[in-house]
């Protein structure tokens, strides 16, 4: 069998962070990137929008200010960042504290989809020229960390250390690995929301500060904002019982005169937290994302905000003809009444910020708004850690997304090295 002293399991930032991390070191040590696609499948790859400040992508569990920062600097010292500029901020702030929310100020930068891939085969390039051996297209699916090897969709692979990174779309995967382990978890936390798309003129704010970070009370926030040539898409998730749901998310490529589609997207999310009884934040989101698409006849929902706020349901006939200014940039979700799918208490919550919104930045309750339903983040895998490097169990390491130690490609990058830094203690 094959034996390497590293694997790492997913090439997203944080398999990437750690696999620089452990080649600057300067230790010998051989090094497999396994992924199941060609080209990472989470934030590089969608968007590529990176975010610099604390706590933008840092879950408070794991991450103190001070420890963040310190690893936020080696992820800016290797990615270079060229950070965008921003205006008028006061006045947006100061807009938002009159209503008890906050605008919090934060260094980004973005790539786009097409300069996101761009980026990731500069990575991989880069890696490959170390001597790092990449197994692309090769799905990882169970580990015996007693004879310290694991098995793959084509064959078995011995380890000294792993670490698995499997980000958002392995929540599941990763799941079924802490179950094999013997390693405890809990994922009580998800965020639940809605995508709010419009026409730029009704949410200037974006020529301003491209992906402004508002904050409302009761644990609703926007986030992900894309504008230019920018489209909502869908992701397909599918439950441990095989059936399928979608979540609404959004990307946009880099700003081209010739293509923008003069559209913006942003997402308003609530954070729902299980105390007692603890009930498993996935599960939760999962019965939430099979009602919409019951609803939605196999697709996600969306409303026009104009109909939404008349009770009323949005029909074909509001996203074809010309009684509004846009089409719709997702084209497979159906029109619907999303007041029917959600829970009440999200939604209110959730249109409260966005009456707030539209106070601080007039238009964004044009009746043309499309709110498309579902959005949802799983990403509050919560293992037991075991020290400081997010090891799990010896030699077992886990970090990014999926294990809910990042919420973005910066944090996840850090996450990353801070856990190669476990792997490189091993290696002495
Ligand atoms: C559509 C989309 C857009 C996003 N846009 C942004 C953004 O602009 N900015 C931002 O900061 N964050 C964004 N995010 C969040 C972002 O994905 C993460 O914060 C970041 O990419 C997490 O990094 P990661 O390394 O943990 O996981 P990922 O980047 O998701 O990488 C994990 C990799 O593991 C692989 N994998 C999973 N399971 C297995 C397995 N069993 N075997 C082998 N390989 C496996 C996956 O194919 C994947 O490539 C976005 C997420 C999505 C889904």
């Amino acid at each position: 069998m094959e034996k390497y002293d590293v694997i790492i399991v997913g090439s997203g930032p944080a398999g990437m962070g750690a696999a620089f991390s452990l080649l600057e070191s300067g230790k010998k040590c051989s090094i497999l990137m396994l992924d199941k696609t060609p080209y990472s499948t989470g934030g590089m790859r969608n968007d590529c929008k990176m975010n610099f400040t604390f706590p933008i992508g840092f879950p408070l569990e794991y991450w103190e200010e001070n420890t963040a920062n310190h690893y936020l600097e080696k992820v800016t010292a290797f990615l270079k960042p060229t950070i965008l500029p921003k205006s008028n901020i006061e006045t947006y702030q100061k807009r938002a504290e009159r209503l008890g929310c906050s605008l919090l100020e934060i260094k980004q930068t973005h790539l786009g989809t097409d300069g996101g891939l761009q980026l990731i085969k500069e990575l991989q390039k880069k890696l490959s020229d170390a001597g790092v051996t990449l197994a692309l297209g090769e799905t990882v699916t169970g580990i015996d960390n007693v004879n310290k090897f694991i098995t793959t969709d084509k064959r078995e692979i011995g380890y000294k250390n792993i670490l698995i990174a499997p980000g958002r779309q392995g929540f599941h995967f990763l799941q079924e690995i802490m179950k094999a382990l013997g390693v405890n978890y809990i994922d009580n936390v998800v965020d639940v929301g809605i995508r709010v798309e419009t026409r730029i003129e009704h949410y200037p704010i974006v020529k301003d500060y491209y992906d402004p970070k508002f904050y409302f009370p009761e644990k609703v926030r926007t986030f992900c904002t894309n504008s230019g040539n920018a489209h909502v898409v869908r992701e397909k998730y599918t439950t441990s019982r095989g059936d399928e749901w979608f979540s609404v998310n959004g990307h946009a490529f880099k700003a081209d005169e010739n293509k923008n589609n003069g559209l913006v997207n942003f997402a308003i999310l609530k954070t729902v937290r299980f105390t007692e009884p603890l009930a498993s934040g996935q599960e939760f989101a999962e019965h939430l994302g099979l009602m919409a698409v019951l609803m939605g006849g196999g697709k996600p929902l969306m409303q026009r905000v104009g109909d939404f706020r008349m009770g009323r349901r949005s029909k074909e006939s509001d996203f074809n003809g010309d009684l509004y200014d846009f089409k719709p940039s997702l084209v497979g979700a159906s029109p619907s009444d999303i007041s029917l799918a959600m829970p009440s208490k999200i939604l209110r919550y959730i249109w409260s910020g966005m009456k707030k919104l539209d106070t601080i930045v007039p238009g964004i309750l044009h009746p043309s708004t499309i709110m498309y339903y579902p959005e949802i983040k799983l990403y509050a895998n919560k293992p037991q850690y075991i020290d400081n490097h997010f090891c799990v169990q010896k030699n077992v390491y886990f970090a990014g997304d999926g294990a809910g130690t990042s919420r973005g490609i910066t944090g996840a990058w850090a996450s990353g090295i801070r856990a190669a830094e476990g792997i490189i203690e091993n290696l002495d």
